[in-house]
């Protein structure tokens, strides 16, 4: 032991306070337990600094930008609308600064002690805290780890002056005037649409043969119809291969199906994927066990092959989202005050934030095909719902899937204005069990955007009102 070094005993020790570790928290303390949470960074994680919230701020702000400057149609008319981009990260820090104290907040009301440093673990029940200087044991009964993840660096793009992670992206002070985005998967296309609004001349790079690799075909189709609008150059099966570095930016190699290509730009920004933040924890020296990828292995408490060490978020499998790293959060809470609950992932939405929003909950109808479900469809454009119309926004659709037998809603993919809280009212009536006609017999108040939900459940149920079969 360090001369100076002491232990602390608590019931349950969180390592990382962001969306997982944060959320867990506090259930954990709600349930009566003496909680204590290892910070290294900032309290919130990555979602609240810079991830989900500020890139959500960025992504409102262009989308002001682009509509203050395409109203005529509507008979308005502005002029010299100007963005002051360093005004705009101020404004984006204030929010991400209110939702940090927010958490602080809510951590002093819980009781909940937070312990700024790094957390490594030292034996199946203890852990060392580094924080400058100095060194703190800390004893624990239970522990969740929440460590989440980080941007994977491709070793031909090191991170520096001229490559940027997303962390870099939302905090530059000056808008780029040309910016090739390597990987087109969810955070690649939101930032990139952020700089195309604001005016900058974007490059895609995408290795897979559709941006957006996860969707169906369809829904990623109308995104890049927006983005070739907003002249965005896109590469699919596009291969980025290396770069040289210029006095005023940098020169990228790719193959671009096959054929090799040089693309100038003044800065690249790589959104490949993340890796989880498991490497430096100690973890494996105490046994637990990890796969090859870095991933903690749970069970479906979210418990460790170490039995009173759970793991939630980003370190473990599934898709990394904020919300899937919460939920996972409040099961483990939960199971270690002694309730018997257990992950579901059946209704897990995916959200992209880009133009126009695309979200998806459940299957789709390539899953039920590989199912050997017989389902029903019913897939309703935005263009007959009257709400979407009076805001300019008539493009996109919503689909939905359900079991032919019985109803059952099973998934739902929507392309279109609100998406991403249109989706809301599918992932319940998944997770309750709920049928076509639930969804029919719903009022859903009018004119609003959410009705094209009851009325892609009456397609389905083969009575549309406002499109014919
Ligand atoms: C640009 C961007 C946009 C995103 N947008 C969305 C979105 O719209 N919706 C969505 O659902 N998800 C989004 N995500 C993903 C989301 O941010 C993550 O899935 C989520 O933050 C994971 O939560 P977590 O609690 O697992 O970990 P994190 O949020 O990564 O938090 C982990 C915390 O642990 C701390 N930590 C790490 N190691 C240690 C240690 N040894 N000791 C002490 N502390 C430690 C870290 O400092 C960090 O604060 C986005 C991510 C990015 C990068």
């Amino acid at each position: 032991m360090v001369v100076g070094e002491f232990t602390t005993e608590v019931d349950v020790l969180v390592i990382g306070a962001g969306p997982g570790g944060y959320v867990a928290a506090i259930r954990a303390a709600q349930m009566g337990k003496t909680v204590a949470v290892v910070e290294k960074g900032e309290l919130g994680g990555v979602c609240l600094n810079v991830g989900c919230i500020p890139s959500k701020a960025m992504i409102h702000a262009a989308h002001t930008y682009e509509h203050t400057q395409h109203t005529e149609s509507m008979g308005i008319t502005m002029e010299n609308v100007k963005v002051d981009f360093a005004k705009v990260q101020e404004w984006k820090s204030g929010i991400v600064k209110q939702l940090t104290g927010g958490v602080g907040s809510l951590f002093k009301g819980n009781k909940i002690q937070v312990i700024p440093g790094e957390a490594l673990f030292v034996s199946e029940n203890e852990v060392r805290v580094f924080h400058g200087y100095d060194v703190n044991r800390y004893r624990f009964q239970h522990c969740i780890i929440a460590t989440g993840s980080r941007p994977i660096e491709l070793p031909a793009f090191p991170f520096g002056k001229r490559v940027m992670s997303s962390t870099e992206a939302l905090s530059l002070t000056e808008l780029p005037k040309s910016l090739v985005v390597i990987g087109g998967g969810y955070i690649g296309i939101e930032l990139g649409t952020v700089f195309a609004k604001f005016g900058t001349k974007v490059t895609i790079l995408e290795g897979s043969d559709q941006i957006l690799p996860g969707f169906e075909p369809d829904m990623p189709r109308l995104v890049e119809r927006k983005l070739k609008k907003l002249d965005v150059t896109i590469h699919t099966k596009a291969l980025a291969q290396g770069m040289e570095e210029t006095e005023n930016g940098v020169i990228v190699t790719a193959e671009v199906k096959g054929e090799q290509q040089k693309i100038e730009a003044e800065y690249v920004l790589v959104t490949v994927g993340r890796r989880p933040n498991t490497d430096e924890l100690g973890i494996r020296d105490i046994g637990m066990n990890v796969t090859d990828r870095g991933l903690i292995v749970v069970d479906k408490q979210g418990r460790t092959s170490i039995p009173n060490v759970y793991a939630i978020g980003d370190i473990v499998a599934g898709p990394a989202l904020a919300h899937k790293a919460s939920y996972e959060g409040k099961v483990a809470a939960e199971v270690i005050a002694g309730h018997p609950a257990e992950v579901d992932y059946k209704a897990i939405p995916a959200v992209v934030f880009c133009d126009p929003e695309i979200a998806s909950v459940g299957i789709n109808e390539k899953e039920a095909k590989e199912k050997g479900i017989d389902y029903v469809v019913g897939r309703f454009p935005f263009a007959a719902n009257g709400r979407a119309l009076s805001v300019n926004a008539g493009e996109g659709y919503v689909k939905l899937i359900a079991e032919k037998e019985t109803n059952l809603v099973l998934g739902a993919q929507i392309v279109g204005p609100e998406a991403s809280n249109i989706i809301a009212e599918i992932g319940l009536a998944i997770e309750m069990g709920a049928t076509l006609e639930d969804i029919e017999l719903t009022i859903h108040a009018h004119p609003t955007l959410g009705e094209v939900t009851m009325e892609a459940a009456e397609l389905a149920l083969g009575r549309p009102i406002h499109v014919m079969k």
